[in-house]
């Protein structure tokens, strides 16, 4: 009847929620019935026979068909969860790579089972925890389980672990395969459901010694494709000529873009919205939705309302136009979704272990992609598909799959994570795609030189405690290292501000802030209208510090703290009230963890010469390995790696330094690094001479200046012993 075993009545006749004692609402029912139609329902019994005989299944099944929300339900029905004292009950976990299907996915199954989001039912991500003692069913990122494991090696709170989007392949889901391949050994009541949307399935089975493999039949109604018949220049503009030009002329079903990140959608939405709305009363209405990671929880939700109706009976029907990142690929399934339009492309993380760099790129999607995208089109009836890209690029252009992500990352915090779970040998870590060995050597030696590890590869005291925060090791360092300078409360903050403010990024993994030695965010706690960009850039130019960009952040925290973390203040003065808000949640988070490891909160004298001087040693101590110098030419070049930069127009300095340190690498039509602060050539030599090692140095220009510096230092000391 589906609603599950231990479903009882009360002296009402009206059945009583197992979860929460409570009668079901009407609203239970009425979904009941929907659920009931997912094609996953028809496959219920079959599954958990299969589940109860088999320790690991794969499951395979279509976008929508049910899979993250019915079957955790169909495994808290089918499976004891009570521990063998009966005293506790056990948790269900349920993976997902992106933040925002965690949360979303996770207040409607709270709606589907009766219950209160974050009570039986709860989510956790990075920076937020949304359960309690009572949750029984937790949807979390694929990051933050394994952040879990590094405290509970075996997983011992669970009794199942569904790790969904397994296609995907994200860095945490491939790392969490391993992982798991070993806790099953040690764990025989654990289990394991793998679930993911394409027939990549069997590469899973296989690397699960043969668990049986379950598919689900789609249901899909058939998708008519259209390509262009030349390429786009603009794919931009064509994406929104098309969404013009649908809501014209084709029938009634509603409208699912794919772009590639928050700035591009918010313009898109904007303009479609303003070109429609001046077509006036010949078209129907229309509700333009953006979906992305950072969009707030009420927004998200906006995705799931219905399109409005005609303006007048009989008119036009009104439309609901989804403009998405990724997200709405296979992660999130909008239903009423006819027309789909694919430009082509995705943000997309790539490395260069060579140079250290890791950027997000635009970046031209796989075939399975496409797939998968026009899939969206054909749920509830048929659909139509529009590439905006010709049929000949499709068949000669896109890759059959995207690149598992860990063959496309800075692996440094992963190899930090592994390290502190006790997997010493990565060389025989049982990867399902094994990374480079120059990107695991480039990360082990990163490591190497933040003091992690030790020269034989074993996490040091230093590592312990860099790994237990949800941050990149060169952040984790600069926070371990800032007692000593005396000003632990300063870099708090600016951690605080350059996480918090910045979680852009998850968009695309959401590992933790997985190491990243360069990587791309957007400062967004800046607001800058178009109607108002003037008044907008001299408010930031008040807060702007001369000596760098991280100090400029920390004047904007001090003075949202100092406006008693006012909105209206914010509003103002052009600084985002919830950018804000979530670093200041990020930075109370960051201080448990300092005090943890009894890690003093501490400040210079405000008026002391040394406050900021102090500040920008101590981000030296964990960014010494991302520093740029000023050639003779006026040019920067990355110390080491010499590749080219310019400083990202960005910025709040009145001068060029002769060294920056910088927090990110922006991989554009020009190299830029962005969030960056004045540091002084003698501080290098100080604070990291090990990695100033000028005979393990190439020739450059930085290197002379060097050399200069050391004979300086020399000197002084001779000076000093006379
Ligand atoms: P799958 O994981 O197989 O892609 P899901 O379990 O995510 O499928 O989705 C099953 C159904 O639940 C879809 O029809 C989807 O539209 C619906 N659904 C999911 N989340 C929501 C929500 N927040 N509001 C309304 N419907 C939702
Ligand atoms: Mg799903």
């Amino acid at each position: 009847n589906g609603v599950g075993p231990g479903a009882m009545m009360n002296n009402n006749n009206s059945l009583i929620n197992r979860w929460n004692g409570k009668p079901y609402s009407q609203r239970y029912y009425e979904i009941l019935e929907k659920r009931k139609s997912l094609p996953v329902w028809q496959q219920k019994e079959e599954f958990l026979q299969v589940l109860k005989a088999n320790q690991v299944i794969i499951l395979v099944g279509e976008t929508g068909s049910g899979k993250t929300t019915q079957i955790p339900q169909f495994v808290l029905e089918g499976v004891d969860i009570e521990t063998p004292d009966r005293r506790r009950k056990m948790m269900i976990a349920c993976t997902q790579p992106r933040r925002v299907a965690a949360m979303s996915v996770s207040r409607r199954v709270a709606e589907e089972m009766d219950v209160t989001i974050g009570e039986e039912v709860g989510y956790s991500i990075r920076f937020e925890d949304c359960s309690s003692a009572r949750t029984v069913l937790k949807y979390l990122t694929d990051g933050m389980l394994l952040r879990e494991a590094m405290t509970d090696p075996l997983l011992e709170r669970y009794k199942v672990i569904v790790l969904d989007e397994a296609h995907e392949r994200t860095l945490a889901t491939d790392v969490l395969f391993g992982l798991l391949k070993e806790v099953l050994k040690n764990r025989p009541d654990l289990k394991l459901v793998v679930m993911s949307a394409t027939l990549e399935a069997e590469k899973f089975q296989g690397y699960f010694y043969g668990a049986p493999l379950m598919k689900v039949p789609g249901r899909l109604h058939p998708v008519e494709i259209f390509y262009t018949q030349d390429p786009e220049r603009d794919y931009l503009e064509a994406a929104i000529r098309t969404v013009v030009q649908i809501h014209m002329c084709e029938p009634s079903g509603d409208i699912l873009v794919f772009l590639t990140g928050e700035e591009e959608i918010e313009d898109a939405c904007r303009k479609i919205t303003k070109e429609i709305t001046n077509m006036g009363d010949q078209v129907g209405p229309v509700k333009v939705v953006p979906l992305y990671s950072t969009l707030p929880p009420a927004m998200q939700q906006k995705i799931f309302e219905p399109a409005p109706p005609p303006s007048k009976e009989g008119g036009p029907p009104g439309r609901k136009i989804v403009v998405s990142t990724n997200i709405a690929e296979t992660s999130l399934t909008i239903d009423g979704i006819v027309y789909v339009i694919d430009p082509g492309f995705a943000k997309q993380k790539v490395y260069n272990p060579r140079v250290r760099v890791e950027s997000l790129l635009v970046s031209p999607i796989s075939k399975a992609s496409a797939h998968q995208r026009s899939g969206r089109a054909g749920r509830t009836q048929p659909g139509k598909c529009f590439r905006l890209y010709t049929e000949k690029s499709f068949n000669n252009d896109l890759q059959p799959q995207t690149y598992p992500e860990i063959l496309r990352s800075n692996l440094a915090n992963t190899v930090l994570t592994l390290k502190k779970l006790g997997i010493d040998d990565l060389v025989h870590f049982d990867f399902m795609d094994p990374p480079a060995p120059e990107t695991l050597m480039r990360a082990l030696e990163v490591l190497n030189y933040l003091g992690a590890l030790d020269d034989d590869g074993n996490l040091t005291e230093m590592g312990e405690k860099m790994s237990e925060f949800p941050l990149d090791p060169q952040m984790s360092k600069m926070l371990v290292e800032s007692p000593k300078y005396n000003c632990s409360n300063e870099i708090l903050s600016i951690s605080a501000m350059l996480s918090g403010c910045h979680q852009q990024l998850s968009c695309l993994g959401s590992m933790p802030l997985v190491g990243m030695h360069h990587r791309i965010l957007i400062p967004n706690c800046f607001v800058r209208p178009r109607e108002a960009q003037k008044a907008a850039d001299e408010a930031k130019a008040r807060f702007g510090h001369i000596d760098g960009d991280h100090l400029t952040l920390l004047n904007v925290y001090h003075a949202y703290k100092q406006n008693n973390e006012d909105p209206s203040w914010c509003y103002d003065n052009f600084v985002n009230h919830r950018a804000l808000k979530s670093a200041d949640n990020v930075r109370q988070q960051l201080v448990r963890i300092m005090a943890r490891f009894n890690l003093k909160l501490c400040s210079n004298d405000f008026n002391s010469r040394d406050y900021y001087v102090n500040i920008r040693k101590a981000m030296l101590a964990g960014y010494f390995m991302q520093v740029a110098h000023l050639e003779r030419t006026g040019q920067y070049l990355t110390v080491k790696d010499n590749q080219v930069v310019h400083l990202h127009p960005s910025n709040c300095l009145d001068h060029k330094p002769e060294w920056v340190i910088y927090n990110e690498y922006v991989l554009t039509s020009r190299n830029f690094i962005r969030t960056v602060t004045d540091v002084r050539g003698e501080w290098l030599i100080d604070i990291a001479p090990h990695y100033y090692d000028l005979s393990n140095f190439p020739q450059c220009e930085a290197k002379r200046v060097l050399e200069r510096l050391y004979r300086k230092r020399e000197k002084e000391r001779e000076n000093n012993r006379k």
